[in-house]
């Protein structure tokens, strides 16, 4: 049998391309609007930056990691996530001195998960990291940034929950808190809850263990634990998001399944896709620039499932064709074809933004015209013996009204151009 992709890993075919293209455009677009600036970095970076950032009790790190020995037995992962390698490459180059950083990102992320609709094992992200501000402000805006970014695309219905972790300290008082109340119904939980008590007791609350969700409401809140700064902080936030007409949703149960998040966290999820709700999720990690080896330095940022946007926009009719070419030549005859190569290259060298197919291959006059068709081409300009001998080349319009007429060599130009500007 001939050898097939890895599951989980999928290929994206041209059929696909022009919808991932056009939400790239949107984000670059949207980044730009807010002056951020894009930074591009490594697929594989050294395990324990993962390790150490992500937290080595997370299901990322203990079970999702494309983790490998390299030839010289230094252990390498391909990156599950965008936030670790950001912040090691500011902190590496020195982005971070006295100095307020909005950087973006794209590209590929790696995680063994179970395949499905939704969840890939090498899925796309966009991202957001702003680095240096400590304030409510920053957090309002990276919102404000995925917001924009639902505006651009036509997007609606997109729900924001937010919840506040408050500071390392608070949580950690919450830690205890929680621990020995599900101590005390540890009967109840399931084998993974038993040991998410012992390792990793926040993680309880975002379980979808049925006996584990009755505990839930008579559970310790968080909201109870937070320090002060932390509650004015969250306040701030959720004013500056009103103002904006940003609706959202408290929800003291969004504790994010990485370690390195405190005060706020956010998700925003649809309702469409299943039990792959979350389309885009962030939040303030202060301590993290500190814990890889640089100087306290605030932050705050998100990243966003390009696989869950893109099929939320088609379930949506959101998506737009590919653009078709304004125009297909076909060529008759030998002496058109090698003359017919060389115009194209003249039109498109002088008509900016022109798209122009030019028929490879030769065939029948009727095949050419069916593949000018399929091509989605305005006009096909026909070039035959007739056409050469004169100097002049037939247009035929093929979709919509109009005649078909000869235009001399002279009139194509500014006939194209006219296309080329139509969109
Ligand atoms: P989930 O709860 O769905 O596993 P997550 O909390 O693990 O999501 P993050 O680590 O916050 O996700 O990643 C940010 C975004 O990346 C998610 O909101 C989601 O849209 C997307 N994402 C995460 N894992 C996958 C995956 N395996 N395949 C496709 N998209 C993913
Ligand atoms: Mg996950």
């Amino acid at each position: 049998m001939s050898i097939q992709s890895i599951r989980g890993f999928n290929d994206l075919l041209p059929a696909v391309t022009p919808s991932w293209q056009q939400v790239e455009a949107a984000a670059r677009d949207v980044f730009a609007a807010y002056g951020y600036s894009e930074i591009r970095l490594p697929i594989v970076e050294a395990t324990s930056l993962f390790a150490r950032s992500i937290g080595e009790v997370t299901d990322i790190v203990e079970k999702e990691m494309y983790s490998f020995d390299d030839r010289n037995g230094e252990s390498l992962t391909l990156r599950p996530e965008g936030t670790a390698g950001c912040v090691r490459a500011a902190i590496q180059h020195g982005l971070l001195h006295n100095q307020v950083q909005k950087l973006w990102y794209a590209g590929p992320m790696f995680r063994y998960e179970r395949p499905q609709k939704g969840r890939y094992r090498q899925f796309h992200q966009f991202g957001v990291e702003v680095f240096g501000l400590p304030g409510p402000d920053a957090d309002a805006e990276v919102i404000f940034v995925s917001r924009a970014l639902w505006r651009v695309l036509g997007l609606q219905g997109l729900k924001l929950e937010l919840n506040s972790l408050g500071s390392l300290e608070a949580r950690q008082r919450y830690r205890a808190a929680l621990v020995e109340y599900f101590s005390r119904h540890e009967q109840e939980l399931d084998d993974d809850g038993r040991r998410r008590l012992k390792t990793n007791p926040l993680r309880l609350l975002d379980s979808k263990h049925e006996g584990t969700r009755r505990l839930l409401p008579d559970a310790p809140k968080l909201a109870d634990s937070l320090d002060d700064e932390s509650r004015r902080h969250f306040d701030a936030l959720c004013e500056l998001l009103s103002g904006a007409g940003i609706e959202f949703v408290l929800n003291p149960y969004l504790v994010r399944g990485l370690d390195y998040y405190n005060r706020t966290v956010f998700e925003w999820t649809t309702d469409q896709l299943g039990a792959q709700s979350a389309v885009c999720s962030g939040g303030r990690y202060d301590g993290l620039v500190e814990t890889l080896g640089g100087k306290p330095t605030p932050a705050v940022g998100w990243g966003l499932g390009i696989e869950r946007l893109l099929a939320l926009l088609e379930l949506n009719g959101l998506l737009g064709a590919a653009p078709a070419p304004h125009a297909y030549l076909v060529l008759a005859g030998e002496a058109a074809e090698r003359r017919g190569l060389l115009l194209a290259e003249q039109w498109r060298d002088k008509v900016p933004r022109l798209r122009l197919q030019a028929n490879l291959g030769g065939g029948s006059i009727k095949a050419q015209f069916r593949r000018a068709d399929r091509s989605g081409a305005e006009i096909a300009l026909v070039l035959g013996e007739d056409e050469l001998a004169a100097g002049e080349v037939t247009v035929k319009p093929l979709r919509g009204e109009g005649e078909q007429r000869r235009v001399s060599l002279t009139e194509i130009e500014p006939l194209l151009e006219q296309l080329a500007r139509q969109d």
